[in-house]
């Protein structure tokens, strides 16, 4: 590794352990590391294409403090000596890019670092699909490797850092080792909760904590809580004291994520929900990888039951053989995490499904609802919370 032009904040940011908020957590030290190690003049990205059905927060942090984020990306800038940065956005992103042209202004920044608004598919904000955009082209992901950190944004070593995580680098550089005993989360409260919407809290309060002060409570008694949305295996009431700390949820089988936190009552129909899994993974697959294509469109019709299996496998079989073939196959993650957590889910309620799948529900009454399909109501809220911003 060849630190170029500041060790300093280099060593900042490793003894504040800050850790990359788009949904992986992993070390932003390490990321930029790996870009330092490359030959070749680098770039920079901001990733805003947030994408996660229900989650706002990229949107909240662009929007409340968008000279965070460009200050961010400036470090990062001086930090691997690039002389250009960029700061991708959904198409739809456009009160974001707004604010974010001004900051550029009064930052004396736009010479240096360029906007771009891509598309609104889920897959364009994946780091080597914006890739893609920016350079002209769909927002494909690219197979990998190379890494964007060898080879990325017009042939050159990139780093791609999300939006929340660069907003954050400023304070984490000038705090160093002090950083971790004030960090705060942000994350994105919705579903069956009196106040959805976007706040920034501490990471060792309680889940159960922050939905009934920041969330106003649930609207009903609480069946189950999703902490990262589609992507993640829902907790249960007894779990909910659990710090919001990633490794405290993954030791609960789950997963922080972007920490899009979904609550949903009692009487929602679970198998409707596994459905509205499947149905997301299907519908946001982006058609280059048949493994994907094909699984998804597989795994949807087995959980709605417009696609019997074949008479040789019994439901759970056929489900099963479907993920671990989408499971190996795909240019990004998006063809493994549906196969994941469609078969997390139906492990978890096959009786019911089955049940479902023959017309006889198990609860008969229990609201079938799809809280991530893109008009859903329970999206809707979040909207309505960004604009009253
Ligand atoms: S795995 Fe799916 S979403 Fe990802 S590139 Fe392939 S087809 Fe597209």
């Amino acid at each position: 590794m060849k630190p170029r032009t500041d060790d300093h904040t280099l060593n900042q940011l490793e003894a504040s352990g800050l850790r990359g908020r788009g949904g992986g957590w992993f070390e932003t030290y390490r990321k930029w590391c790996a870009v330092l190690a490359e030959d070749g003049r680098p770039l920079v990205i901001a990733n805003g294409g947030e994408g996660e059905p229900g989650s706002i927060k990229d949107r909240f942090v662009m929007r409340a403090r968008p000279k965070d984020v460009l200050l961010g990306l400036k470090i990062a800038m001086d930090v691997l000596g690039a002389e250009r940065g960029y700061v991708y956005l959904r198409g739809s992103f456009g009160i974001e890019e707004e604010l974010l042209r001004k900051a550029l202004q009064d930052l004396g920044l736009a010479s240096i670092v360029s906007l771009h608004r891509g598309d609104d598919s889920y897959v364009g904000g994946e780091e080597t699909a914006l890739l893609e955009s920016i350079e002209g082209r769909t927002a494909w992901p690219r197979p990998k490797p190379p890494r964007p950190s060898a080879v990325g944004l017009f042939g050159r070593p990139t780093l791609v850092q999300n939006v929340d995580t660069l907003a954050r680098v400023p304070g984490a550089v000038n705090e160093g080792s002090a950083f971790a005993a004030t960090e705060t989360l942000t994350l994105t409260l919705w579903g069956d909760v009196r106040s959805p919407g976007a706040y920034e809290v501490r990471t060792n309060r309680a889940l159960r904590d922050v939905i009934d002060t920041e969330g106003g409570g649930a609207t009903s008694p609480v069946g189950l809580v999703f902490p990262s949305g589609v992507q993640s295996m829902p907790l249960t009431p007894a779990q909910l004291d659990v710090e919001l700390k990633p490794a405290a949820i993954e030791a609960l089988g789950s997963a922080l994520g972007t920490a899009s936190i979904l609550v949903l009552g009692e009487d929602t129909s679970w198998p409707s929900i596994v459905d509205a899994v499947a149905r997301f993974f299907e519908r946001e697959s982006c058609g280059q990888c048949p493994p994907c294509v094909l699984g998804a469109r597989n795994l949807r019709g087995l959980i709605a039951g417009d696609r019997p299996s074949a008479n040789r496998l019994t439901p759970h079989s056929a489900i099963r053989e479907t993920a671990a073939f989408m499971s190996m196959h795909g240019y990004c993650s998006h063809s493994r995490a549906g196969a994941d957590a469609v078969t997390g889910l139906f492990t978890r309620w096959q009786g019911e499904i089955i049940e479902r799948l023959r017309g006889v529900p198990t609860r008969p009454g229990a609201r079938e609802r799809d809280p991530f399909a893109p008009e859903a109501a329970e999206r809707r809220a979040l909207d309505d919370f960004l604009n009253l911003m």
